[in-house]
């Protein structure tokens, strides 16, 4: 019997990694030569080809679900060897930013911190706040006397600022991440993950000693090609 598979395209998606900085992923025709010269891609699941035609088709519950995008320590060796100047390396960093952006909580910090352009504007928000408490407490003045620092920013108000502060931090990070365990787990859009799933703590250590692995690449310079040629021939796009 012939097995069904629909694909549902979205437009929006596609245009929002273009302006987040892979405008180049049309030019990709699916050589896999990207993935043959990636240092970190697996023989069984490689990257980045299948995420540049999951990108160019707007499969966006794909690219949300997809671990493999994390891997990437943008590098650009794919990049430099694309016959096709699609700069794989930029196109996975843009949806890494897209992914950032439809996961984050609240929505509008995904977005500030994916924009370096937005980052005085977040060092300013604290300053704004911690001003308007301290005006709100009677002490955005000039104390007479001498100077002493606790006359100026009270002790407590501090600690009651920075603990507030701390754990709003702490919540958005638990619900962001609860969002992005989420998104991975989805059973429709990532089959190619499915048997290789586990429960959080595990795949957190799985992942860090990637992590490690990634960096000890990065800091030798050393080429540790893990994915050949004939693995890409006989591997699936994930479809
Ligand atoms: S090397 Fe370039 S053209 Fe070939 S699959 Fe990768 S991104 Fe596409
Ligand atoms: S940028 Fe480097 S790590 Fe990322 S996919 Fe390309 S070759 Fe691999």
């Amino acid at each position: 019997m012939i097995e069904k598979n629909m694909i549902e395209p979205d437009v929006k998606c596609i245009e929002e990694i273009r302006k987040l900085g892979g405008d180049s992923l049309k030019n990709c025709y699916q050589c896999a030569t990207c993935s043959t010269v990636c240092n970190l891609a697996p023989a069984a699941n490689p990257f980045p080809r299948k995420e540049m035609i999951w990108a160019q088709w707007g499969l966006k519950d794909k690219l949300l679900a997809d671990p493999d995008v994390w891997l990437c320590h943008q590098c650009n060796d794919c990049s430099t060897h694309c016959p096709r100047g699609a700069k794989p390396g930029d196109v996975l960093a843009a949806i890494r930013k897209y992914v950032f952006e439809k996961i984050a909580f609240p929505g509008f910090m995904g977005k500030l911190v994916g924009s370096p352009s937005a980052f005085p504007l977040l060092f300013l928000i604290p300053v704004v706040l911690l001003l308007a408490v301290l005006a709100a407490t009677g002490h955005l003045n000039i104390p007479e006397g001498d100077v002493i620092y606790s006359h100026f920013l009270p002790i407590g108000t501090l600690q009651y600022f920075f603990m507030t502060g701390t754990f709003y931090a702490f919540i958005i990070f638990v619900i962001s991440m609860s969002l992005f365990w989420k998104a991975l787990n989805r059973k429709s859009a990532n089959l190619i993950h499915q048997e290789n799933k586990q429960s959080f703590i595990p795949a957190l250590f799985a992942a860090s000693s990637i992590s490690l692995e990634s960096a000890r690449v990065m800091a030798s310079g050393f080429s540790q090609k893990t994915c050949f040629p004939s693995d890409i021939a006989s591997s699936t796009m994930g479809l």
